[in-house]
């Protein structure tokens, strides 16, 4: 059976550029992708999807005709789509099996899937859900979460990342990848570290308190006011750090870079290993759930 790799994160971390990276990747083996773009927003891909939510919704109309702002254009756009699904996973399903007329053509071992930039409007809302749950009862599915590693190397913005990616893990309930993407910028050794040895994490924490750089990241409200080294940030992070223990059991983690290919490997690796966790660990939940 193929397996289908669903690209979140936050806007910018960099889901559409590693996205292009692994159906290169992929290219390169014998093994051709089948490619889905879910962002409706998107000027242009730097893939060929073999579907494009574009091809079937348009952005800018849907905001013209709804009166609605780019957040609900693009919910909009992905509630209309979400309408077909059923004919996608038809779709996929067929591609899936060797095809007696066409025997020439391999059947496809992977689907990539793009998300629209905006994270929330595809993790938080009803269609998201939806698709996520069509995918994964036909497909053994796993999320990709790209964090954008330059941009989550103060203590403060890599907590905030890792408890979303937690929140996300627990909503979609789907095993996950964390891909420190961008591994050209910044060396990804220094988030392994810190997920795999409280003490480091520990250390850094009292280091950037000391320095006064602790909050300094742009994604913690107040955090580098001057009570940004306060002792009740720094043992709020300490706390949440022992549940975030527990989740990074769960995860594989790996660094990547889009732009030099760096990492794709170990990613294709984790994604395998993912493939037996799905199939031992969450199937027979989302039978339950059915
Ligand atoms: P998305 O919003 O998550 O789809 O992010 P994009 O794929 O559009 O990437 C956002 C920005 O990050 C772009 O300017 C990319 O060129 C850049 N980018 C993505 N991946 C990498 C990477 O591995 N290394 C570097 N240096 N830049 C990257
Ligand atoms: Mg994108």
């Amino acid at each position: 059976r193929p397996v289908c790799i669903v690209c979140i994160g936050m806007a910018g971390s960099g889901k559409t550029t590693f996205m292009q990276r692994i159906n290169a990747y992929l290219h390169g083996t014998s093994s051709r992708p089948y490619v889905i773009n879910l962002d409706p927003a998107v000027r242009t891909v730097p893939f060929t999807p073999n579907i494009d939510i574009r091809d079937s919704v348009n952005y800018k109309e849907v905001m013209k005709q709804y009166k609605l702002g780019p957040n609900g254009g693009i919910l909009t756009s992905l509630n209309l789509f979400t309408t077909k699904v059923d004919q996608v996973v038809k779709l996929l399903e067929k591609r899936t099996k060797p095809d007696p007329q066409k025997p020439e053509t391999k059947p496809i071992k992977h689907i990539i899937v793009d998300t629209p930039g905006q994270i929330e409007v595809f993790v938080w809302s009803a269609s998201g859900a939806i698709l996520l749950d069509s995918l994964a009862t036909s497909f053994p599915t796993v999320i990709a979460y790209i964090i954008d590693t330059p941009r989550t190397a103060s203590t403060s913005t890599f907590m905030s990342n890792m408890l979303y990616a937690c929140s996300i893990l627990y909503k979609t309930k789907l095993p996950m990848i964390l891909v420190f993407n961008k591994s050209d910028v910044k060396d990804p050794a220094f988030a392994k570290e810190w997920m795999t040895d409280f003490d480091a994490f520990q250390t850094a924490l009292r280091q950037e308190e000391e320095t006064g750089s602790f909050g300094g990241g742009d994604h913690v409200p107040g955090g580098s006011g001057p009570q940004g080294g306060s002792g009740y940030m720094s043992s709020l992070l300490n706390s949440m750090s022992l549940v975030l223990d527990e989740f990074y059991s769960h995860l594989s983690v790996v660094g990547v870079s889009s732009m030099t290919g760096e990492g794709v490997n170990e990613f294709f690796e984790a994604v395998e290993s993912k493939i037996d966790e799905f199939e031992r660990d969450y199937q027979p939940e989302l039978e339950k759930r059915q």
